[in-house]
């Protein structure tokens, strides 16, 4: 896009174009925008704003066409991180997922909403000693290891408990992935995985050592990947361990293959799971390998939305909304672009700089955006919401948590009720000593 073109806001997707590509999103003339069967402004009506909303059909649809590409290729865990919401993993638990989990408090959650112990992969680089032993009495399916240090605390744990954990080393491939820098984990120069070149010394270590036993590798190079040239090329070298460490006489059965797969955030397509699955089988497809993935992004992202209300327009420049980055983070962590839906759009347009309340010009969710024509107290959708949307939050500038509402078809229920301002300090003492 031309930094002109861009300036003037000419070459921003239409909401019509945008909508296009989530076909649980609708603008109705009467309704305005719908999610699935209910008019967002029902919603609004009984909630308030900001709340965010998710298409439970959305995320059903989009795990089935996932599984779908990777019938009797893969198994499917989703990445909790992404949203963590209970009924979110309920969700997926049903339409067959397992998890992925980077903490002991995301296990306890996949476990609660009913995710079987043994669909639960746990990967992270600084799991404590307290999450490692909650990971063994739970008997989860695999630790994914990301030091040799690590792998010796795994070691040491486990022995202590009379438990063998069953572990993947997870592998830092060294391959760009092509993504903004603050979400690429698969270079030398991240804090990820193991050195690619140290892997066979550590998994033959593994073999040896007591309480551990290595079932294969794992890598995660990344987010929001678009293009299936660096799964390719981290696949590859996965591949050609898998081989060298056979060789070796050592049995490597699982390939984990990570998550990272992208969506459109502008008026573009998905990554394909098709692609991502043919990258896969061009890798590993006579290896011989249980193969597993871990998306979080590609599943739910597109299934939410985040409603706000516009505050004010400032001098028919800035439209200050009553969400803010400490709702959604994105913008001012990522410089992440989401599309902006009026619930009910104007016919004409202007160039806007969308902005939140808080106190920080990184508060901003668009600028120079050209937006149909908005005014106070109207109603806004900022659009790929689902993934690292809520579970990012903070109450920072003490604003409460936002309410969280799921849609079903017709029908629709509250999901987490907005903090109140007791709860914003519930846990907080003052000493005595400050009189
Ligand atoms: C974050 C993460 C994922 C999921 O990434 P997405 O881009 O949301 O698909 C998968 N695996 C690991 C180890 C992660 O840290």
């Amino acid at each position: 896009m031309s930094e002109l073109a861009s300036l003037l806001g000419e070459e921003d997707p239409s909401p019509a174009a945008l909508l296009a590509t989530r076909p649980h999103l609708s603008l109705n003339p009467i309704d305005g925008l719908t999610m699935e069967e209910v008019p967002l402004a029902a919603i609004i009506a009984e909630l308030g704003t900001p709340t965010w909303v998710y298409s439970a059909g959305a995320m059903r649809a989009r795990l089935a066409r996932l599984q779908n590409a990777m019938t009797g290729l893969a198994e499917v865990h989703y990445a909790v991180k992404a949203n963590d919401h209970l009924a979110v993993l309920r969700l997926m638990a049903a339409g067959g997922a397992g998890a992925d989990v980077v903490s002991g408090g995301e296990l306890l959650r996949a476990r609660k909403a009913g995710i079987a112990a043994d669909k639960i992969v746990f990967s992270g680089v600084g799991k404590t000693a307290g999450e490692i032993r909650l990971a063994l009495a739970e008997g989860i399916e695999q630790i994914n290891v990301e030091s040799a240090e690590e792998l010796e605390t795994v070691s040491a744990l486990a022995s202590a408990m009379g438990r063998t954990a069953r572990v993947a080393l997870r592998v830092n491939p060294d391959v760009d992935a092509h993504t903004h820098a603050k979400i690429t984990t698969g270079t030398a120069k991240d804090k990820f995985g193991i050195p690619y070149t140290d892997i066979p010394a550590v998994y033959r270590h593994a073999a040896a050592l007591p309480g551990v036993e290595p079932a294969g590798l794992a890598l995660h190079i990344g987010s929001q990947i678009m293009s299936t040239g660096p799964y390719r090329a981290a696949f590859a070298r996965a591949a050609d361990l898998v081989r060298a460490l056979r060789a070796e006489g050592l049995e490597v059965q699982k390939m984990d293959c990570g998550g990272g797969l992208g969506v459109g955030y502008h008026d573009t397509a998905d990554a394909s799971p098709d692609a991502l699955a043919g990258a896969m089988r061009a890798a590993f497809g006579n290896l011989a390998l249980e193969l597993m993935l871990e998306p979080g992004r590609w599943l739910v992202a597109p299934a939410g939305v985040l409603l706000s209300e516009v505050v004010l327009v400032k001098a028919g420049r800035f439209v200050v909304l009553d969400a803010a980055m400490n709702d959604l983070m994105r913008p001012a962590l990522y410089d992440s672009w989401h599309g902006i839906v009026p619930l009910r759009p104007a016919a004409e347009s202007a160039v806007y700089d969308v902005v939140g309340p808080v106190c920080e010009t990184s508060d901003t969710f668009a600028r120079a955006r050209r937006l149909p024509r908005l005014a106070a107290g109207e109603h806004v959708a900022l659009l790929e919401a689902g993934a690292y949307g809520a579970v990012m939050s903070s109450t920072y500038n003490a604003r409460p948590r936002a309410a969280i509402a799921l849609v079903d078809g017709a029908r629709w229920a509250l999901l987490r009720a907005r903090q109140t301002p007791e709860e914003l300090w519930a846990g907080e003492r003052i000493p005595d000593f400050l009189g």
